[in-house]
């Protein structure tokens, strides 16, 4: 199980079919050599942005400029999260490496599983896989940083296990400013030399809640998301830091109308997964993406193991 999961399944299968297609007696070609691994100490750190309730149909790509600049200077995808379609349970889904038939999360705002996992899927200390965990575990002298906008988030990753967390409840009382706040002292966290920081948005979903996803305000929205990256991405290459750094871009579900849980409907499922940065560079993504896969592939781009009990797999792969 083990050999398995760390090894592309993809890459797994082409071998399996070029071993029946090519006769013995033929020297093994190029394309042996070539097949896909993933992504292995290409990053020196990773920055996560995570974006909830950005549909990937509802991408406002000419109003944004600066995720268009990632994305064409990177590698997108286009993933699909996981049911049910709401916040906690693919959140969890993306820092454990592991669907909700697993980790359990059940509901939009689950703070713990609502369906006791297996003892199977669990570490040795009883609790279930963690990116931010896993990368203390490895790397227990790093600098990662969790900040973010939406209290939920919190029960969804082990922040306690970031050397810096951040819950901005009360810098302003809308998303905005408090989004924009997360970049601030993501841009602050700089100077410490995170190797992994998560940077949360929240005011693509409440927008989508009060006024429909794809309506002129949840535009505004991803407009100032925007805006975010782009004093993200001003900040690491002023500090010479965008050569050496992967930024990855995810989203936990899309939406339809005012809401996204509960309709089987492409534009609740789909959701942008996109890998950008000096340290991006070479990679592709190759799909299918779920969510899950998210936590397996930071870890693959840092150079790091992925667990056993993870079930998603490293998305990237040299290209
Ligand atoms: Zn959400």
């Amino acid at each position: 199980m083990n050999s398995l999961f760390r090894f592309p399944l993809c890459a797994a299968l082409c071998l399996a079919a070029r071993s029946f297609a090519t006769p013995a007696s033929e020297p093994p070609s190029q394309l042996d050599s070539a097949a896909p691994q993933a992504a292995q100490s290409q990053a020196r750190r990773v920055i996560l942005i995570g974006v909830d309730g950005l549909g990937a149909r509802y991408i406002p790509w000419d109003e944004m400029p600066n995720l268009r600049a990632l994305r064409d200077s990177g590698t997108y995808a286009v993933a699909r999260c996981h049911r049910p379609t709401a916040s906690a349970i693919n959140w969890k889904s993306a820092f454990s490496g592991l669907p909700p038939e697993i980790h359990g999360y059940n509901l939009w705002n689950s703070t713990a599983p609502g369906i006791e996992p297996p003892d199977c899927a669990l570490q040795p200390d009883g609790s279930l896989p963690d990116l931010v965990a896993e990368i203390r575990r490895q790397r227990p002298g790093a600098y990662t940083a969790t900040l973010y906008t939406w209290a939920g988030l919190g029960f969804c990753l082990a922040t306690n296990e970031a050397s810096r967390t951040r819950h901005f409840a009360g810098v302003s009382s809308a998303y905005k400013g408090r989004d924009s706040a997360v970049f601030d002292e993501g841009l602050r966290q700089l100077s410490r030399n995170p190797l992994f920081m998560l940077l949360y948005q929240g005011q693509v979903d409440a927008t989508g809640h009060a006024t429909g996803w794809g309506s002129p305000q949840y535009t505004n929205a991803c407009i100032n998301v925007d805006a975010n990256i782009g004093r993200l991405a001003d900040g690491l290459r002023s500090l010479g830091l965008w050569d050496d750094t992967a930024i990855i871009f995810v989203a936990d579900h899309g939406g339809l109308d005012k809401g996204h849980g509960g309709k089987e409907d492409i534009r609740v499922f789909e959701v942008p997964f996109l890998i950008s940065g000096g340290a991006a560079n070479g990679l592709v993504l190759r799909g299918p993406i779920l969510l899950m896969d998210t936590a397996p592939t930071i870890l693959a781009l840092l150079g790091l193991d992925v667990p056993e009990k993870m079930r998603g797999r490293p998305a990237a792969m040299p290209r």
